[in-house]
């Protein structure tokens, strides 16, 4: 017997409670639709999302509307058919960290046979290529390694900026600026304030993941809290030094872990530009890969993908620039993503070590990347790490 059947009577016949529910469902998906019509239409409007309205929109907004809405976003904030890029390089001067969090497959242990620490020389080569290829400058970030001290930080700074006086160092993620506050047992403000004399122009957002610490002790107990990573990034913008936010998702967080994580960056924002200080420059997703990592697990899809980072663009009103993640989400996408709310296709990435360790094959070349670009309809243009075109 059907479930659509009264129980004792004859088949076919449909019990009247069923179509009761059927009248609630209908009733109740009209209403969220006309809902997040309207939350889409006034944040399309630039009006502020709360964060009820993000999380309603992650569940239940259709895709294509979400894509509609971040790319009325995107072009309000950018109204020249334009998609930057930068030609830069993603450098780990060293994969040696105690951290171990379970969903990294690049790190090594203190003492493992495949760990590396960079020379100066070998790192000075790697700049030189770069600035060869036409690029502006690097971004660097390692393991949490035991035993350099803050001295050894400044040291390479200084070389690099006494080397090459014109390139942007845009290195040391939170994480890795509190291990070294950890190491040289000094203040934060005083390891940044050195750091910038050093040679540091700006930090990047790495080691974001998701600022929920419920979430970051199941993935990575040992590193750096949402706190601590959101009092770097706040001590370096009243510093001046400008910053870069991101986003892992797609391993253990929920929904509503995704729309914390925005509500902290967007606080912090708000907080940065009211002191007048520096402030994120650009906002960058990317999806967790699986491949080699203790964590495992299953990969989120690319509509998964791109919901989130739609919401992103819709979510963070005061930050200028959402990064298409190519890398991880693959080119085709990655140029999807430019009609979800993306203005940037990224870097070239003459090189990375870090997702291709958990199997995502990332790197480019500056015609390539143009290509992308003008299939996607959009003009290409080079940019710096601060996100200025660069001539
Ligand atoms: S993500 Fe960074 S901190 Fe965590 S284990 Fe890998 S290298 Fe170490």
């Amino acid at each position: 017997m059907s479930e659509l059947t009264v129980p004792g009577t004859g088949a076919g016949e449909i019990d009247p409670r069923l179509w009761d529910r059927v009248d609630d469902d209908l009733r109740r998906t009209r209403r969220a639709t006309a809902e997040i019509d309207a939350i889409l239409e006034r944040a399309a409007d630039g009006e502020r999302l709360r964060g009820e309205e993000a999380l309603l929109l992650l569940r239940q907004a259709p895709l294509l509307d979400l894509g509609m809405a971040a790319d009325l976003v995107r072009r309000r904030l950018h109204p020249e058919p334009i998609v930057t890029y930068i030609v830069d390089r993603n450098i780990n001067y060293t994969n040696v960290c105690v951290v171990r969090c379970s969903f990294c497959a690049f790190y090594r242990d203190p003492g493992h046979p495949e760990g590396y620490l960079h020379s100066k020389e070998s790192l000075f080569a790697k700049i030189e290529e770069t600035l060869a290829l036409g690029g502006t400058g690097i971004l660097m970030q390692g393991g949490h390694h035991p035993d350099l001290p803050l001295e050894w930080y400044e040291d390479l700074l200084r070389s690099f900026k006494g080397k090459f006086p014109r390139l942007h160092v845009h290195a040391f993620s939170p994480p890795e600026i509190q291990h070294i506050v950890k190491v040289s047992r000094r203040p934060l403000e005083e390891v940044l304030r050195r750091l910038k004399a050093a040679g540091l122009d700006s930090i990047p957002g790495g080691g974001g993941e998701i600022l929920v610490d419920e979430v970051r002790r199941t993935i990575s107990p040992l590193k750096t809290m949402s706190d601590d990573w959101l009092a770097v990034m706040e001590t370096a913008h009243l510093l001046g030094i400008p910053t870069t936010a991101t986003m892992m998702f797609g391993h253990v967080e929920s929904y509503a872990d995704r729309v914390a994580h925005m509500e902290a960056i967007r606080g912090l924002q708000d907080t940065s530009l009211a002191k007048g200080g520096a402030a994120f420059t650009a906002f960058i997703s990317w999806t967790y890969k699986t491949e080699n990592t203790a964590l495992g697990g299953r990969e989120v899809s690319s509509a998964e993908y791109l919901r989130t980072q739609a919401v992103t663009r819709l979510f963070l009103d005061n930050i200028p620039n959402i990064q298409s993640s190519w890398v991880t989400q693959g080119k085709e996408i990655g140029q999807v993503a430019l009609k979800f709310g993306a203005n940037d296709m990224g870097s070239t990435m003459i090189e990375e070590n870090v997702v291709r360790a958990a199997g995502a094959y990332g790197c480019t070349t500056r015609t390539e990347i143009e290509r992308l670009i003008r299939e996607a309809g959009y003009t290409p243009r080079q940019r710096d790490t601060l996100y200025r075109l660069v001539s």
